[in-house]
């Protein structure tokens, strides 16, 4: 048996591998991206910007790496490793990126896993094991295994954007861990490189041959070897995750990790961090998926009697118990300040109570379940509390409480201001027994050094998540190493483990020591050594990490300067401090951002990961049809902040590698509703268009789109020759060549009567002002000019209702109809769009102060004035304006509810057409694609399907230009066109301009606005 090694020994072995980044000359960057380029069939990112958009993860920490990879094949991956080896360059492997520590961020190559290397390899329906390669999304094998009542039970909250083998590097647990255990729990075997390059199996030790088996004696040696100090040091809880897991031979895990008591080498790699091998594929265990589910909701008095009750409440359930995971009053008071999930709240929660737990049993019986039920019932009366719970037996009842338990954090998330929920002792796991000692404790803590905490998460294992507020730039980092003191100290006199659910990392890689002693971290070094004798792969980690708290490696340090910007927008809001005590925060515009706000809201990405998710909702279009890390919402923001803080070079805002970034971005808001801290990248992208374009210049395309409100009237009147472009394909590629617009795409046609130019009977503003049922119509220039059916039919449905209709029009008449502004701010035209805002909010404020609701068709344009024209600078009124502003469908759905549509529906005749509806990506970021449901349901007959899509593709103008027509159509065909296609025969309503054109080109189908539609059945 050989004896561990001193750790210097160890260390002194690793010779001739580059411990930091800027050890690695950029000769040798330049020959490891030439034969990377040369040798593989993968992707080769080296810019500043793509290393910048790497060189985070979802924690406080940034390091530069030499350059990223991105293989298209596991061969690409071995001669990446094979590369590196010979250049002596550190690899860092990734998945998602959603690690809370630091774990993927590192010098080195990035090699990321998730854009091509993510297969499933192998399915035996009868064993229920799956063989996936490392790169594989969670929620995306889960899908796939959902048909055969199948599921791979490790669900992790960020199971939308993590992936397997960051699952596995991480020994990754979810919140039915009480049930399922963790990663490692259902982890069958491993494929994996070592840093040699050689390919091993990794799976039953008694079977295993070669390298692996003889890797697999020395480990077995040193646990026996270490056997006493095991028994002493180790952390007899389920959720353990920190170091390596030498246990696999002296189990010390409150759960076995194999079902026969036998020994798994692949175990030693889950929660190794990608520090001992690369994996090439994992075999994993599958679970039934249950049948059935019941949840009670259990009221406490007191936030100590909830954690003291966790105990006893596990108990119950014989293996049917899944969940018990906690809400705190905090959490309870955000989700009953948000309009969408206050009612649901309200169902689960009797009182004002301190803290909820959420007990979901769950199996294939709901009746045994329901009893399951009526004993937790009983136990909270035997623990005094009678009538304490309520009983969710409903399955949508279920989901909706679920989905504010997780939208909670995501208000506690968006705190703005520079202090911020630090994710550090976020994950420490005590047993039960202790739980409520150890979080009162705790508690403590965080109020001595001027933080608190709110609490949320795993009740059912002792993993309560709690992250402190603390302001990183300033004394942030002193403030965390003193409260992680102190969680130590008390995790020790608890007999917990200190990491229990995210990893080790930066965070927490020199607790290793501190948590086994040093011997078992000698024993570690020893594990790495076997592995990785160059320490190639993620080096300064787990054996030899750095301190938590050395700020030169944050993505924030006190170094951390923001270059001065004036912006065009008004950022405000964002420009404030917060109280990390109180979380109260300051007044707008008092926070000291030298870029008056912009900054602070560019920093408001925490890089959780969340809009890598592919599900329901809109966020994020480029990312789906990319796959690109620059693509993306959270790759944007990291360019914007890079930029924003001189970390791109002198050109900063201007510079071609942000261009580059948030060209593909289509502005779809989807990220302004769906990203968990409100990361608003179309109004990002206006700020960031206004200063390129200021320094670059504006190109014709951007005039000609721009100023279309401004000569739409005198085009019309040319429509024959305007609409020549149409028929000639000489034109159509002038148009190309001059001006980027696709010469494959048809345009608008232009009409010589319009809306505009018929005369068409309407109210007086007098009359308006009048009237008891009155409205005001804004006719956008896209319903105005192209389409004036639209906005005739939104009149004659109106009127139909009784309303009173004035169309809004200019207060001075210049020919000109009123315009939001939106085509000057697609290509960051601030100044015009501000004069076209400030002539129409003089034009509605005098309704808007009546009372009276304006009403438009185009919602891109219409929410306009809720969204940008507040950011313009136009005082008072603009918000009085927005406040009155409604796209037609959300006006009628207001006036149904309160009983004034009975002339309208008295009026519209039955149809018998299957209708079909495509949502605009701005009505779903504000909420308005229902009231289209409920309002289309109004015609007898119809049941509107809501076509799950994302965006479109066409979003304004970006899919009229000739450089972005492929991913437009792409964006298309995710889900859009497909479901269009099933149904020719159906009725597609869209209320967007270029949704409808979308339609038209991708699938030859003539969609119609809503209005449309409820005007022909009148
Ligand atoms: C909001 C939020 C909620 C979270 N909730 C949970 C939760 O409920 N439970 C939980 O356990 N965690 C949670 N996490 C942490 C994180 O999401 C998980 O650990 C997740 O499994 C990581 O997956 P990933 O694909 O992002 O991995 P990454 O972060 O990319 O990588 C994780 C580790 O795996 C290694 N790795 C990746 N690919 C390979 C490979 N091919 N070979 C070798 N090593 C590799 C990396 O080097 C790294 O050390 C949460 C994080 C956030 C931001
Ligand atoms: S943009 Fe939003 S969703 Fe994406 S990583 Fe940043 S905070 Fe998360
Ligand atoms: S606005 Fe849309 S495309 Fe742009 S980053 Fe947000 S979700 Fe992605």
């Amino acid at each position: 048996m050989n004896a561990p090694l001193p750790l210097s020994a160890t260390r002194e072995r690793a010779t001739g591998t580059y411990d930091r980044v800027d050890a690695v000359t950029n000769e040798v960057a330049g020959r490891l991206a030439q034969r990377l380029g040369a040798e593989t069939q993968g992707e080769v990112l080296f810019s500043p910007g793509d290393r910048g958009r790497y060189a985070t993860d979802a924690s406080i920490y940034q390091e530069m790496p030499v350059g990223v990879f991105v293989p298209r094949s596991t061969e690409d991956v071995k001669l990446a490793l094979d590369i590196c080896r010979d250049l002596k360059v550190p690899i860092v492997p990734r998945g998602g990126g959603t690690s809370q520590c630091g774990q993927t961020v590192g010098a080195g190559l990035v090699i990321d896993h998730s854009k091509h290397v993510r297969r499933i390899l192998d399915f035996d329906a009868e064993k229920r094991t799956a063989r996936v390669e490392p790169g594989i999304v969670l929620d995306h094998l889960n899908l796939g295994l959902r048909k055969l009542g199948l599921w791979y039970p490790v669900d992790v909250s960020t199971s939308a954007q993590a992936t397997l083998g960051g699952m596995a590097g991480n020994n990754s647990c979810g919140s039915r861990s009480i049930a399922f255990g963790n990663m490692v729990h259902n982890v069958l075997g491993a494929q994996a490189w070592t840093a040699d390059g050689e390919l091993h199996t990794f799976g039953r030790y008694d079977e295993a041959t070669g390298r692996a088996r003889e890797i697999g004696h020395r480990v077995r040696d040193l646990a026996a070897a270490l056997a006493p100090e095991i028994d002493k040091r180790w952390p007899k809880v389920l959720r353990r995750v920190g170091g390596y897991n030498l246990d696999i031979f002296r189990n010390q895990n409150e759960r076995p990790y194999t079902a026969d008591g036998s020994v798994n080498l692949a175990h030693l790699l889950v929660g190794s961090e990608g520090t001992l091998a690369l994996t090439h594929s994992l075999t994993l265990q599958l679970a039934e998926l249950p049948r059935a589910k019941v949840l009670g909701v259990v009221n406490f008095p007191t936030f100590y009697k909830a954690m003291d009750s966790a105990q006893h409440i596990v108990k119950l359930g014989e293996g049917s118990l899944t969940a018990v995971e906690l809400v705190d009053r905090t959490m309870i008071e955000l989700s009953l300040q948000n309009p969408a999930f206050a009612p649901v709240i309200r169902t689960a929660v009797i009182g004002r109570p301190d803290a909820v737990l959420l007990v979901e049993f769950s199996g294939g019986n709901k009746a045994a379940l329901v009893r399951q039920l009526d004993r937790l019932v009983e136990l909270m009366g035997d623990l005094g509390l009678p009538g304490s719970v309520v009983r969710l037996e409903d399955d949508t009842a279920q989901k909706n409480l679920w989905e504010v338990r997780k939208a909670g954090l995501n208000i506690m998330m968006s705190l703005k201001g520079d202090g911020k929920p630090v994710s550090f002792i976020e994950d420490c796991a005590v047993p039960l027994e202790h739980l409520a000692e150890y979080t009162d404790a705790l508690t403590r803590v965080f109020r001595r050094h001027g933080s608190r905490g709110t609490w949320y998460a795993h009740a059912s294992v002792g993993t309560l998540h709690v992250r402190p507020i603390l302001d990183m730039r300033r004394e942030g980092a002193a403030k965390m190493r003193a409260i992680a003191e102190e969680a130590a100290a008390l995790v020790r006199e608890y007999k917990g483990a200190y990491s229990g659910e995210h990893g080790d990392g930066l965070a927490r890689g020199e607790w290793i020591q501190w948590q086994f002693g040093p011997r078992i971290h000698e024993a570690f070094a020893q594990i790495k050594q076997l592995f990785d004798p160059q320490h190639l792969l993620c080096p300064r980690r787990m054996v030899d990490a750095p301190r938590m708290d050395d700020t030169s490696l944050m993505r924030f340090p006190p170094s951390y300067r923001v270059i001065p910007l004036k912006p065009a927008l008004d950022w405000s809001r964002w420009d404030v401090q917060n109280d990390p005590a109180t979380e109260r925060v300051t007044a707008p515009g008092t926070g000291g951002d030298p870029a008056h706000g912009y900054a602070k809201a560019v920093e408001m990405c925490n890089n959780n990961g969340h809009c890598r998710k592919f599900d329901a909702g809109t966020m994020c279009p480029s990312y789906r049809v990319t796959r690109d890390e620059k693509h993306l919402t959270r790759g944007r923001a990291n360019t914007l902040r890079l930029a924003l803080s001189g970390q791109l070079g002198p050109e900063g805002l201007a510079s071609e590698e942000v261009r580059e970034a948030l060209d593909l971005c289509v502005s779809c808001k989807g990220c302004k509703r769906d990203c968990p801290t409100g990361v608003d990248m179309a109004k990002m992208k206006v700020e960031f268009l206004h200063h390129y374009k200021a320094r670059h210049g504006l190109t014709l395309r951007d005039r000609l789109i721009g100023a279309l409100p401004d000569y739409a009237a005198k085009a019309a009147r040319l429509a024959p020759l305007a609409n020549l472009r149409n028929r000639s394909a000489l034109l159509r590629r002038l148009g190309e060549k001059l001006a980027g617009i696709s010469a494959s795409r048809s345009l608008p046609q232009w009409q010589r009567s319009h809306f505009f130019n018929t005369p068409v009977h309407t109210a007086t503003r007098e009359e308006v002002l009048a009237s008891a049922l009155p409205v005001v119509l804004f006719v956008d220039t896209f319903n105005g000019f192209f389409e004036s059916a639209n906005a005739m039919a939104a009149l004659k449905v109106l009127r139909a209702a009784g309303y009173t209709v004035h169309v809004a029009a200019k207060q001075e008449e210049d020919g000109k109809h009123l315009c939001c502004g939106r085509t000057y701010l697609a290509s960051g035209q601030v100044e015009q769009a501000r004069v076209k805002a400030r002539e129409m909010i003089e034009s509605l404020q005098p309704f808007a102060a009546r009372g009276i609701p304006i009403v438009g068709l185009e919602p891109s344009c219409l929410l306009t004035l809720r969204d940008e024209l507040l950011s313009l600078g136009l005082g008072e009124a603009a918000p009085h304006v927005a406040r009155h502003a409604l796209l037609l469908e959300e006006f009628l759905a207001r006036e149904l509810a309160a009983g004034r549509l009975e002339a309208l529906k008295a009026r519209l005749r039955p149809l018998d057409r299957r209708v079909m509806v495509h949502g605009h990506c701005h009505q779903k970021a504000f909420d308005a694609v229902s009231p289209v449901l409920q309002v289309l349901r109004l015609i007898p007959g119809v049941e509107p399907e809501l076509i799950e899509s994302s965006c479109c593709g066409m979003a304004g103008s970006f899919g009229y230009e000739a450089g972005h027509e492929e991913v437009s159509m792409a964006m298309a065909e995710l889900s859009l066109l497909p479901s269009v296609r099933k149904h020719p025969g159906a009725i597609v309503v869209a209320d967007g301009t270029s949704c409808r054109h979308q339609i038209h080109d991708g699938a030859g189908h003539q969609a119609v606005h809503a209005a449309v539609l409820l005007a022909a059945q009148l």
